[in-house]
């Protein structure tokens, strides 16, 4: 592509972007696909000659575009957001003409500044205490496998990175049992087992209870196990539960356990003054992440996680072959050494994008908002009488049912499950469902960036409508 013919594609591409972001609300928001629609219309193998943009673009509108789920528009409310906004597509419009590889200071030392100065400004944002510094990682599946690889390490003096498991005692690692997956993952991964992630009962509230940690600590030390880390959620994927932070802090405290907070959508939540409960007890973290990501309207990838003894993370994950060898090593953050890729993308340049653009009062309205949609729609479906609630509405996510008198559990669990089909597959609105206590719970998320109590509103007629229509 020749500079000239680039200009004019990107000056169109421009226009599609715009436009898309303002009719995104009109598209069916689920993909209507077929499983092998897509793959079944594009071709075996790679054109051997040159294609025209218009002809890529062409096909990138009849064959890509049906099979995508518009997780921007405001139609959406399923899983957690992956929201972005207008600042953060323009910075990473930036970041991918720059294409730089962020690896170490020396090769771009601006990335590698603004990155800390990001963390430094997020820090300060959610308030977690002023000797935690951060780094931006891909995903938190991956902070919390570098937390808990760095647990590890700590436990066993630095011995496993060099030496292996043998002559190390078993290693336990707890969270609730509405922990995330990654969790899960992360103990596999970092060689610890699966069989020895303890997984704590939940309160009524469905966060852990944190007299069974201490117990389940107590009982694993008698066996001769070594009880390592701890992961806290503060915000569980499920119905948005709140671990409490500060006494399963004192019980790491008390058994030298790392204490890892798992806030990936409800971190956002902590810029405002009113959340800050949730963190209360961050004196005993060592380490924390949120994804600005899911709810602080920055494009995908960036999660934003902290430590409070970047040391140790860095003795954990460190290497340095010849070819890395700087002459400012010890003077900078070279962050290939405070995680597990070593390429790196330009990622606070979106923040920074973001967090200028909106400001900090209006990033703090709209979050505000979001959470005051999901407590009015708490209130419309309290209103209805064969509409339930089925679990505490903490932040931005409500779990309900349809509940039509005179029905088995079995039967509301398939009506609900039959319901949440329906309106995914009309297009209209997307929502994801959980269990909650055995029973099958819609699960609606107010966190889109251009969502308006209007979409709200609009999305829970319909619900009703299409609950009612299915059985009768
Ligand atoms: N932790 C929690 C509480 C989550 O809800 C999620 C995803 O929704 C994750 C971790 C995983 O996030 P990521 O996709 O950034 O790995």
């Amino acid at each position: 592509m020749k500079p000239g013919e680039f200009r004019k594609h990107a000056h169109e591409l421009v226009e599609w972007i715009a436009d898309y972001l303002e009719n995104k609300e009109k598209l069916a928001v689920k993909s209507q696909v077929k499983p092998g629609e897509i793959f079944s219309r594009l071709p075996d193998g790679p054109p051997p000659e040159a294609e025209a943009f218009e002809k890529i673009q062409k096909d990138f509108e009849e064959i890509i575009m049906p099979g995508m789920t518009h997780w921007q528009s405001p139609n959406f409310f399923a899983y957690f957001p992956a929201n972005s906004s207008p600042p953060s597509v323009l910075a990473e419009m930036i970041t991918a003409t720059l294409g730089a590889q962020c690896m170490i200071w020396d090769t771009s030392p601006a990335a590698a500044e603004l990155e800390e100065k990001m963390m430094i400004w997020l820090r300060d944002l959610i308030g977690l205490p002023d000797y935690f510094e951060g780094v931006i990682q891909d995903s938190a599946s991956g902070a919390s496998l570098a937390a808990i690889i760095t647990a590890r390490e700590k436990s066993s003096g630095f011995r496993i990175n060099e030496q292996g498991f043998p002559g190390t005692p078993v290693l336990r690692v707890y969270c609730s049992e509405q922990a995330h997956s990654s969790i899960e993952k992360a103990v596999k991964i970092s060689g610890i087992g699966k069989a020895n992630l303890v997984k704590i009962p939940v309160r009524k509230d469905f966060s852990m209870d944190p007299v069974l940690f201490e117990e389940a600590v107590w009982d694993d030390i008698q066996k001769g196990y070594r009880p390592c880390c701890v992961v806290a959620t503060v915000g569980t994927t499920g119905t948005t539960a709140v671990d409490p932070l500060r006494e399963i802090g004192e019980v790491c405290s008390r058994n030298n356990i790392w204490f890892h907070v798992d806030a990936a959508m409800a971190g956002t939540a902590l810029i405002l003054p009113e959340y800050s409960w949730m963190i209360d007890g961050s004196e005993y973290i060592d380490s924390f992440l949120f994804n600005p990501h899911k709810w602080m309207f920055t494009n995908f990838d960036c999660t934003a996680f902290f430590i409070k003894d970047a040391g140790r993370l860095i003795r954990t994950f460190e290497i340095l072959p010849e070819y890395l060898k700087t002459r400012t090593r010890g003077q900078v953050n070279d962050y290939r050494d405070w995680g597990i890729p070593l390429g790196r993308r330009f990622r606070a340049l979106k923040l920074w994008y973001v967090m200028r653009s909106y400001g900090t009062v209006e990033l703090r309205n709209k979050i505000r908002s979001h959470i005051e949609y999901a407590a009015n729609l708490k209130k419309m479906i309290l209103a209805e009488d064969d509409f339930e609630i089925l679990a505490p509405v903490v932040i931005n996510v409500v779990c309900f049912r349809y509940r039509p008198a005179g029905y088995s559990t079995e039967r509301l669990n398939a009506v609900n499950e039959k319901l949440n089909h329906t309106l995914n597959d009309s297009g209209k609105i997307y929502l994801s469902h959980t269990i909650v206590n055995g029973d099958y719970a819609l699960r609606m998320v107010t966190g889109q960036t251009d969502l308006t109590y209007a979409h709200v509103e609009k999305a829970w007629e319909l619900i009703k409508t299409t609950a009612r229509e299915i059985t009768t």
